[in-house]
């Protein structure tokens, strides 16, 4: 059994996050490669080790001395380093840091660095091996991973090592050598590209949160976490607006078949969200909340075309036109005499006005623009089993003086987006929140 177990910044932002981190490690044998974010946040105003890398490479930039930015960092890792009680040289580490930097390091070599020592301390502590992601993950130059060449990497360092390893994520190299970053938050990729290059049985993304919540916090307050997520539910959701794990940073492991479970550091008893393709014996009872998560996002447009027996000609018209100037439409609605098309979020007014009147002329239709439309996303895989989940909808909404503007229903059943005022989509979110929660605990 191979599990990858990833650890975001606020799971390694001081020494007691450290030893929470070894106790998990610890628990289970199985967790043999160890993948690291820089150290994060202790507190709410504190700051990332990796924004203040930023920082110091600004002063360099602009001529600023940047050694007390560097000094603060360096305490930061050495309180860390004392609070272990492990014997690991920090003065030699940003001896090595400051050479580089004599030598016009780049901004990425010396940002890479807070996830690279990080590493370096964390394998110490845990009497596991340090790998550098600079020789094994590589990156391409447009940023995206050179799989075959990583993956390659990958196993052959794995198969010299002792087996148990700890990796920096968010960097890689490329071809030329040179350190590149991944995007902000890319040791989520990280952990997942060693996950599925070790064909690993797990993907464990340790973080501080109990899971996948079923809604925004900042909507509704403490919102249950999601059990268990399919991959599609989890595109739907993070599509309609859920800030969740990036989609790059489940690709690797979703298209490798791996299940990934995002687990909180502070709570390792509690289960957190399981991830994966499909779920064996996915009881209908087991989801007592019938929908796995609701989502909202704001200032959609929504073109209606009117004319009488609409034709599919008229129709491909207007897509045309959206098409020609460049517009993502994200949904279509089409009756017999109407047709709608939501347009992506804030999408330029100017352009709207100037579609709708190409769209006049063209089709002889009369076309209607609504504006500040929010689309609320009830997503689930069991609605397709379910009946009532429209109607709870409805009930919910019309009982609590919610206009619905507009409903459609996903071709696989996987989700229910339904159209509201801008005004009312974060009530629209707690109201179903709570009539699905409410129901689910009866
Ligand atoms: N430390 C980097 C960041 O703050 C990368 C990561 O945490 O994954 O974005």
């Amino acid at each position: 059994m191979l599990k990858v177990a990833k650890f975001g910044g606020s799971s390694l932002a001081d020494v007691k996050q450290f030893e929470k981190v070894r106790s998990i490690v610890e628990a289970d044998p199985a967790r043999k490669v160890i993948v690291v974010s820089a150290p994060g946040k202790r507190f709410s105003k504190d700051n990332k080790i990796t924004d203040l890398l930023y920082l110091c490479y600004a002063h360099i930039k602009y001529g600023v001395d940047y050694r007390p930015m560097l000094e603060s960092i360096r305490e930061r890792y050495r309180e860390i380093v004392d609070g272990l009680g492990i014997n690991f040289d920090l003065d030699a580490a940003f001896a090595e840091i400051e050479s580089a930097l004599g030598s016009d390091a780049s901004e990425s070599y010396l940002v890479s660095r807070g996830e690279y020592l990080c590493a370096r301390i964390c394998a110490k502590y845990l009497g596991y091996e340090f790998v550098d992601a600079k020789d094994t993950v590589f990156l391409n130059y447009d940023g995206s991973i050179d799989t075959d060449r990583t993956y390659e990497a990958i196993k052959l360092a794995y198969s010299k090592s002792s087996g148990r390893i700890v990796v920096p994520g968010f960097f890689g190299s490329l071809d030329d050598g040179e350190i590149c970053l991944m995007s902000r938050g890319g040791s989520d990729i990280t952990g997942a590209i060693f996950a599925a290059a070790l064909d690993a049985d797990i993907y464990e993304n340790w973080t501080d949160v109990p899971g996948i919540l079923m809604a925004d916090p900042s909507i509704v307050k403490d919102p249950y976490p999601i059990p268990k997520i399919t991959y599609d539910e989890l595109r739907e959701l993070t599509y309609m607006g859920a800030k969740v794990l990036h989609e790059a940073s489940v690709y690797p492991v979703k298209v490798a078949g791996i299940p990934v479970n995002i687990r909180d550091t502070n709570n390792p008893e509690a289960d957190g969200t399981l991830i994966d393709e499909s779920f064996e014996n996915d009881d209908l009872k087991d989801d007592k909340f019938y929908i796995t998560g609701i989502t909202g996002k704001k200032h959609y447009t929504i073109i209606d075309v009117k004319k009488d027996n609409l034709s599919l000609d008229a129709i491909s018209t207007v897509m045309q036109v959206l098409v020609s100037r460049g517009i993502k439409v994200e949904q279509v609605n089409s009756g017999l005499d109407v047709f709608s098309v939501i347009l992506e979020n804030g999408v330029n007014k100017q352009s709207v006005y100037s579609i709708a009147t190409e769209i006049e002329k063209l089709t002889g239709g009369s076309v209607k623009i609504s504006e500040g439309i929010s689309m609320i996303a009830c997503v689930s895989r069991r609605m397709v089993f379910r009946s009532g989940i429209s109607g709870l909808i409805f009930g919910a909404l019309g009982e609590n003086d919610i206009n619905i503007r507009l409903i459609s229903q996903g071709a696989r059943e996987l989700n229910i987006l339904i159209g509201v005022a801008d005004e009312d989509c974060d009530r629209t979110v707690q109201v179903l929140y709570d009539s699905f929660t409410k129901r689910g605990n009866n």
